[in-house]
C-alpha cells in the first residue's frame, strides 16, 4: 500500500499538548493525538472497491495483511499521527458543551488523482472525548453505516464514504433500547472517508469558550482548503463562507427529501461543514410517505428530527453556526440575509426537485398545487414513497386508453389495499386528471419523461428491513447479504430486473421490529 500522505488538519492547527488518552476537557486545541486500540482478532468483512480505487488502492493492496492491519487499527501508517477532533454541539436543541470524536480516530489525509481524503476509523477505541462511553462500535451499526454511506453516494447524495468494514473480534456491551437489557454484541470498525470531517460543532466549541483566536485559525483553515472559490478577505470572506455552507447544506437536504432519507440525529455535531451526510446512526428511509416519521426512538416524543422537518432543523443548525462565527464578523445583518435566503431558496429548490420527480419541466408555479395535493394524497393511506414515484414514470399521457390506468400503476404502493376507500380513489382520480392536464403542456414524450423520472426516483434504496436482513445474517457469520446489497445499491436507478425482490414494500414482520422501524442512538 502506497499512499501520498498530505496531513493538513494535524499539521496546521493547534494540537492538545497532553498526549495521554484520558477523558477530559480540551482547551485551545482543535484535536488530541490518540492511537487506535489494537483489536484482538481482526477480520475483513467487506471493502467498497470503488472507494478503494478512489484512494489508488489495488486488489493486491486490499488483500494485503497491511490493509487489515491499518484499517482495523492494529498498526499506524508510517509518517502519520492519528488524532481525535475536539468539537461541541447542540443535541436535540440544547447546548451540550464539549463532545468531540468519542469513537472516531482520524488516521491521516491522503491525496490521489487530484483529490484529498481523510481516512477515519469509527469504533477504534476510546479517546479523550469518549466521556462515559467505550469508543467502540458494534457490527450492526457498522454494517448500517458502511452500506448506507455508499448507497447514498451512488444515489447522488453528498455524503461521507466508507472504505471498509472489519470485525474486531472483541465483544461490546450495548443496551439497544435503553431498557436495562444490555447484551454483548460483535465489535466492528468502519473506515470512513471524506475530504474533511469538520462539523458545525468544531466552530461552536471555540466560541462557547470565548477562544476567538482558535476560532479564527480553524475558520481560515477551512476556507483555505475547502472553499478555494472564496477570494474575498477579512469579514467578507467569513460571510461568503457562511453563505456557501448554507448553500451546500440546502442542496444536501433537498436530496434527502428526494430519496426519502431521514437522518434521525441532526445535532450540530452531526452537521458537516461541507454539506455531506455524516454520522449514520439511527437513520431510516421512508417506507410509507409520512412527513412526521422519524426512525429515532430517542426522539419519538418531540419528533424534532422527523422527515418533514429536516430543512427547518438545518436552518436552526445554520443559525447556531452563524452564532459561532459571528465574532469574526460582528454584524448581524449578513447572517440574517443568508438565513432568509436559505428559507426562500429551499422552498424553490424543493419544488423544483418535486417537479423533477413528477417529470415536469415547466415553471414551478404551474405545478405547485399539484405537488401539494400529491403530498396530501400520499398520506391518505400508507403509500410507499419509492414504489409510488418509480411506478409513476410509466404513466401514459399520449395513450387515451391508459390515461385511466393510473390505478394499476400506484396500487402496488399501497400497504393495505383494504383501507383504500372509495373517497381515496376519488382523490387520486382528481389528482391524476390534474397531472394529465399539466402533462399536456409538456414538450417531452412519455418515453423521455419516463427516462428523466427514473434518473431521480430510485428503484432501490436501503430499506430499513434490508439492512436488518444483512445484519441478522452477518451475526451468524454470513456476509453474503452485505455484499448483495452493496452491489445492488451501486446502481439504484437501474432496473436490475433480476433484483426485483428488493423493489418491494416493507414486509409486515418489519413494521415494529427493533432495528427496522425502531432505532436508538445506542450503537
Ligand atoms: P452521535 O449521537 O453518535 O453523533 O454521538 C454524540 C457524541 O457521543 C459524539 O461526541 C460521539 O463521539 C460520542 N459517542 C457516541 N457513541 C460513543 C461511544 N460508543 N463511545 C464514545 N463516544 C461515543
Ligand atoms: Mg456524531
Amino acid at each position: 500500500m502506497k499512499f501520498t500522505i498530505k496531513d493538513k488538519f494535524n499539521q496546521e492547527l493547534p494540537a492538545d499538548p497532553n498526549r495521554t488518552n484520558s477523558r477530559r476537557q480540551v482547551f485551545e486545541a482543535c484535536f488530541s493525538y490518540v492511537t487506535p486500540r489494537i483489536p484482538s482478532a481482526p477480520k475483513l468483512l467487506h471493502v467498497a472497491e470503488e472507494m478503494a480505487a478512489n484512494l489508488g488502492l489495488t486488489d493486491e493492496d486490499i488483500d494485503s495483511q497491511e490493509f487489515l492491519s491499518i484499517f482495523s487499527g492494529s498498526s499506524v501508517l508510517a509518517g502519520t499521527a492519528p488524532y481525535a477532533m475536539c468539537y461541541g454541539g447542540h443535541q436535540f436543541g440544547n447546548w451540550a458543551g464539549q463532545l468531540g470524536d468519542g469513537r472516531a480516530i482520524n488516521l491521516t489525509e491522503v491525496e490521489h488523482a487530484g483529490k484529498s481524503w481523510t481516512l477515519q476509523l469509527k469504533g477504534a477505541g476510546e479517546t479523550p472525548y469518549s466521556r462515559r462511553a467505550d469508543g467502540l462500535a458494534v457490527l450492526r451499526s457498522s454494517i448500517r453505516e458502511h452500506l448506507c454511506s455508499e448507497a447514498m453516494h451512488h444515489l447522488g447524495v453528498p455524503t461521507t464514504r466508507s472504505l471498509s468494514l472489519i470485525l474486531t473480534g472483541d465483544q461490546v456491551l450495548r443496551d439497544i433500547m435503553y431498557d436495562g437489557n444490555a447484551a454483548y454484541e460483535k465489535g466492528a470498525v468502519v473506515c470512513r472517508v471524506a475530504p474533511s470531517f469538520i462539523r458545525f460543532g468544531n466552530f461552536q466549541i471555540f466560541t462557547s469558550r470565548g477562544d476567538l483566536e482558535n476560532l479564527k485559525k480553524l475558520t481560515d483553515f477551512t476556507i483555505r482548503h475547502y472553499f478555494p472559490m472564496i477570494q474575498a478577505e477579512g469579514k467578507q470572506a467569513y460571510i461568503e463562507f457562511y453563505r456557501k455552507v448554507a448553500e451546500q447544506t440546502l442542496e444536501m437536504i433537498v436530496h434527502w427529501q428526494r430519496v426519502g432519507f431521514v437522518h434521525g440525529v441532526m445535532n450540530t455535531d452531526n452537521m458537516s461543514i461541507l454539506g455531506l451526510t455524516i454520522d449514520y446512526g439511527p437513520y431510516g428511509w421512508l417506507e410509507g410517505y409520512d412527513p412526521d416519521w422519524t426512525p429515532n426512538t430517542t426522539d419519538r416524543q418531540s419528533r424534532r428530527y422527523r422527515f418533514g422537518q429536516q430543512a427547518g432543523v438545518a436552518a436552526w443548525n445554520l443559525m447556531q453556526l452563524g452564532n459561532a462565527i459571528y465574532p469574526l464578523v460582528e454584524e448581524v445583518e449578513p447572517f440574517n440575509e443568508v438565513l432568509q435566503a436559505f428559507q426562500k431558496n429551499y422552498r424553490t429548490a424543493y419544488l423544483e426537485m418535486m417537479g423533477q420527480k413528477l417529470g415536469l419541466t415547466g415553471a414551478p408555479a404551474t405545478f405547485q398545487d399539484l405537488v401539494q395535493s400529491l403530498e396530501t394524497n400520499l398520506q391518505l393511506t400508507e403509500t410507499d414513497m419509492t414504489i409510488f414515484f418509480r411506478n409513476l414514470a410509466d404513466f401514459k399521457r399520449d395513450d387515451e386508453e391508459s390515461a385511466n390506468a393510473w390505478l394499476d400503476l400506484i396500487k402496488e404502493a399501497f400497504y393495505k389495499e383494504s383501507e383504500v376507500k372509495e373517497s381515496i380513489y376519488e382523490k387520486w382520480q382528481t389528482w391524476f386528471n390534474q397531472y394529465h392536464r399539466i402533462l399536456q403542456q409538456e414538450p417531452n414524450t412519455d418515453q423521455e419523461r419516463r427516462e428523466n423520472m427514473n434518473r431521480v426516483n430510485p428503484k432501490y434504496v436501503l430499506r430499513n428491513y434490508m439492512a436488518q436482513l444483512a445484519i441478522d445474517a452477518a451475526d451468524q457469520g454470513d456476509y453474503s447479504i452485505v455484499e448483495e446489497l452493496h452491489e445492488l445499491l451501486k446502481q439504484p436507478y437501474a432496473e436490475q430486473s433480476s433484483q426485483g425482490k428488493w423493489f418491494a414494500k416493507r414486509p409486515e414482520w418489519a413494521r415494529h421490529k427493533v432495528g427496522c422501524s425502531m432505532l436508538s442512538c445506542s450503537s
